[in-house]
């Protein structure tokens, strides 16, 4: 606490004095023409000396201190000044310190008096110490450059590894996508606007629900995972896997996450699975992938009704042509009657080989009369072939048995069991015909 009242306000050099005190700026007056220079204590205190230390300075002192690198642009600066160009002197240098270390100082200054012929004569100005501004705006750039080069990449990686990262908030719709998202969706980025909204629209309509369970499954588990279908403005389908971390903030909903374009690796699955179910010789359906179908459309029919029918169909006198012809002849004919059994069915109708010359096809909502009116079709159809491409004069037929579900029937074997009976009976009353258990 001051212990004497304060001097009057009148006093201009005593306040003067105090503001540049308080203020810690080092002072300085140069008289341009002679090189003379004054600085005051805190001048000399920045640079690690006591005022009498440096005594006298002169502009080549603080020149000797300043750094090299940046002397060129203060005297261009200064140059400016001279010239009238400025109001004022402003100029950033690093000054040696004491300690050998280099601090940055701000200079501002301006000329105040000029000789007769219009020459600067006495300059002033302040030095304030900035080394600490610099060095954080230094370290705020460096932090910068690094993050900006970890983000480059970071997008290299992503793009090599074909993987898309994204950020969405199921609150307020908002969606971010990295430049490889909109890649895999097939959109471009300068038209496109992500949105939770835009991305539900471009979901295959068949997984959307799989996509939205998986988003309410994350609120529990804290996992998005979910592999579905988009479909590219051009129409063209693409299988992805996106896997994702709910991170809920206050009543947000903000998923974290990454799409992976997964369609090759889908079509390489499907492949192997129907190569798996698939017979070798005919391309139909094995015995085991049938009965698996069997079981689901006897489920299905168990619960809602839906009907299903089965044709069980056996080449007829089959030992015959593989006794005169060869057993290479007899695979042709097998591979010619299956083209006639896949012609006449529907894609959603499993037709599968049952084993030897014994096939059967699965026909999901299809009744009793429409199915014999198929196996009739099928079975002119196989009488009818032109088989001379298999270089014989061969002619063969098959013979149909046909059962559809019944109420009472407590599982596939009975289903399967009355079309095996009605083929028996086909086959006893002259075979080449369709017989219908129900
Ligand atoms: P049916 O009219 O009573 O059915 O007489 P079939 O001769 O067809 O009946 P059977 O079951 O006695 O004989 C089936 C024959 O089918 C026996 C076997 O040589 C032949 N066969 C089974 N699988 C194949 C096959 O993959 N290729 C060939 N070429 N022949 C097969
Ligand atoms: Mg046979
Ligand atoms: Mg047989």
């Amino acid at each position: 606490m001051p212990d004497q009242n304060p001097p009057p306000a009148e006093d201009r050099r005593f306040w003067l004095q105090a503001i540049i005190d308080s203020s810690n700026l080092g002072t300085w007056e140069w008289n341009v023409q002679t090189g003379e220079v004054r600085v005051n204590e805190r001048w000399a205190g920045m640079l690690g000396y006591r005022l009498d230390e440096l005594q006298p300075v002169s502009i080549e002192a603080w020149r000797a201190l300043a750094h090299p690198e940046d002397l060129l642009h203060c005297e261009t600066a200064l140059e400016a000044h001279f010239q009238g160009d400025t109001e004022f002197y402003h100029c950033d240098a690093r000054m040696r310190h004491r300690d050998d270390s280099w601090i940055w100082i701000r200079g501002h200054g301006r000329v105040v008096t000029r000789s007769d012929d219009g020459q600067p004569e006495w300059m002033a100005g302040s030095h304030v110490e900035i080394t600490d501004i610099r060095k954080t705006k230094a370290d705020l750039r460096a932090a910068l450059a690094e993050s900006q080069a970890l983000a480059r990449q970071l997008d290299l990686v992503q793009s090599i590894g074909r993987l898309g990262y994204w950020r969405g908030s199921l609150v307020t719709g908002e969606l971010y996508w990295s430049d490889v998202v909109y890649e895999i969706f097939g959109v471009d980025k300068a038209t496109f606007t992500p949105s939770v909204e835009a991305f539900k629209a471009a979901v295959h309509p068949d997984d959307l629900p799989a996509v939205e369970a998986s988003e309410r499954r994350a609120d529990e588990t804290g996992l998005h995972d979910v592999v579905h279908r988009i479909i590219r403005p051009g129409g063209e389908i693409r299988w992805v896997h996106e896997l994702a971390d709910m991170h809920p903030r206050g009543d947000q909903r903000i998923l974290l996450g990454t799409v992976r374009d997964v369609t090759e690796q889908k079509e390489l699955e499907q492949r192997l699975r129907r190569l798996s179910n698939t017979d070798a010789l005919t391309g139909l359906y094995s015995r085991r992938y049938f009965i698996e179908q069997l079981e689901e459309a006897f489920t299905d029919f168990r619960a809602t009704g839906t009907p299903a029918s089965v044709i069980m169909l056996d080449f007829d006198h089959f030992k015959s042509i593989n006794d005169r012809y060869g057993h290479a002849a007899g695979d042709l004919v097998l591979q010619f009657g299956t083209r006639c059994i896949t012609e006449h069915i529907r894609t959603s109708d499993i037709p599968a080989r049952l084993g030897g010359e014994e096939f059967a096809v699965l026909l999901p909502e299809a009744d009793q009369v429409v199915t014999v009116r198929l196996a009739r079709d099928i079975t002119a159809a196989i009488a009818g072939l032109d088989l001379s491409a298999t270089g014989t004069d061969l002619s063969t037929s098959i013979t149909c048995g046909i059962a559809t579900f019944r109420p009472d029937d407590e599982g596939i074997n009975d289903v399967m069991k009355r079309a095996d009976r009605a083929l028996y009976q086909g086959k006893a009353a002259g075979r080449n015909q369709v017989i219908s258990a129900d």
